[in-house]
């Protein structure tokens, strides 16, 4: 039999921690012939709360889970690990400042890169749930300096299986019909979800749709605000949507995407598209030998590129923000 794979989640008591551990143990994250091994990392009022979860999960008598170990240090939790699924983070409460709400992060996301520096397995692949992920995964990689940057990564698989959800409803085509979907910039309300690029069937999306007023006036928003609408309807906000797109992002990853399609993924830019180098910006990419790269060259139109460059001003700003606190 295979050794097993650590993953190690943080946050794990909370809601898209209840949603996504289950499916990892049953073999939805690394494949059905690979073992894993969880690691469970919390805050130390809510490690038992994680003990529930694990108790549950000893229950299910999943065949690939090797084991669970539950733990509120962050060295313990990294140690050895080979998947790292960041998805506690401090929500913004009211009348929060933003900048208290980056140094609160900044607090979670330094000492978790300094473990994962100095315990993760050479293979390590981290990805970015908890909010603002782009800059709290930004930090987490300026505090791993002997991790490759590349292995650092933040959600916007979640914006982009919603917008391929929109535009399959709208086009009446299935979801698999639709390639070379893309997110680019930040996970906030200032994403740009682009259909000029998307194709439909071999056509381009955004002339699939054919109108404009759509695709701005309700695609958009529709897509950056979708969080907000679930939230208003089930009075929670989404998690099992959210754990189903962070098994997306790293089953991706590792297995490759499809020739002729690529997907959406927040990575350290390496000056493509004119994103800063460095700043953790979503990009059109492919996945390959287990290695995310950035889709290039690409036309961008004036129409694109006003709301790409929106987005990734938001995140200058807020790595901006936290290097002004100290944090990077
Ligand atoms: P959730 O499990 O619902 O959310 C966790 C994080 O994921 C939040 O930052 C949330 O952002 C983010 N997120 C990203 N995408 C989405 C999405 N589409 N929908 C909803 N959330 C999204 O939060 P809970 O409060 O239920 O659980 C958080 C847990 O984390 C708690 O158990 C807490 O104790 C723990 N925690 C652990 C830490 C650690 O391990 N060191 C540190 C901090 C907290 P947003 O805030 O914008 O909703």
């Amino acid at each position: 039999t295979r050794t097993p794979v650590n993953v190690t989640v943080t946050g794990a008591a909370g809601q898209i921690g209840y949603a996504l551990l289950f499916r990892i143990a049953s073999g939805h994250l690394l494949g059905a012939d690979t073992p894993v091994r969880l690691r469970l990392l919390e805050i130390p009022q809510a490690v038992k709360a994680a003990e529930g979860t694990a108790m549950e999960l000893d229950d299910c008598a999943f065949p690939l889970l090797a084991g669970i170990d539950i733990t509120d240090d962050a060295k313990t939790a990294f140690d050895g690990v080979n998947v790292a699924l960041l998805v506690g983070a401090r929500p913004r409460s009211k009348g929060m400042e933003r900048g208290d709400l980056l140094s609160a992060n900044g607090g979670i996301f330094k000492p978790q890169g300094e473990a994962i520096n100095a315990g993760a397995a050479d293979d390590v692949r981290v990805l970015v749930v908890g909010n603002p992920a782009n800059t709290n995964a930004l930090i987490a990689q300026q505090h791993a300096p002997d991790v490759p940057a590349e292995r650092f990564t933040a959600m916007t698989r979640l914006d982009h299986n919603r917008a391929l959800a929109q535009l399959s409803k709208k086009l009446d085509v299935s979801v698999t019909d639709i390639k070379k979907l893309t997110i680019w910039g930040n996970h906030s309300a200032t994403q740009y979800p682009d259909l000029f690029h998307a194709e439909v069937n071999g056509t381009t999306a955004a002339a699939a749709v054919n109108d404009q007023e759509w695709l701005e006036g309700t695609f958009i928003p529709t897509v950056a605000k979708r969080g907000a609408a679930i939230i208003e309807a089930r009075g929670l906000s989404s998690a099992a949507s959210a754990a189903n797109a962070a098994l997306d992002h790293v089953h991706t990853w590792v297995n490759g995407t499809p020739e002729g399609d690529w997907t959406s993924a927040a990575v350290v830019s390496d000056g493509s598209y004119g994103v800063p180098e460095g700043l953790i910006s979503s990009f059109p990419v492919t996945a390959k030998g287990g290695r995310y790269e950035i889709v290039q060259g690409l036309e961008i139109d004036d129409f694109s590129r006003a709301r790409i460059d929106a987005s990734v001003a938001e995140l200058v700003e807020e790595r901006d923000a936290v290097k002004a606190l100290g944090l990077i």
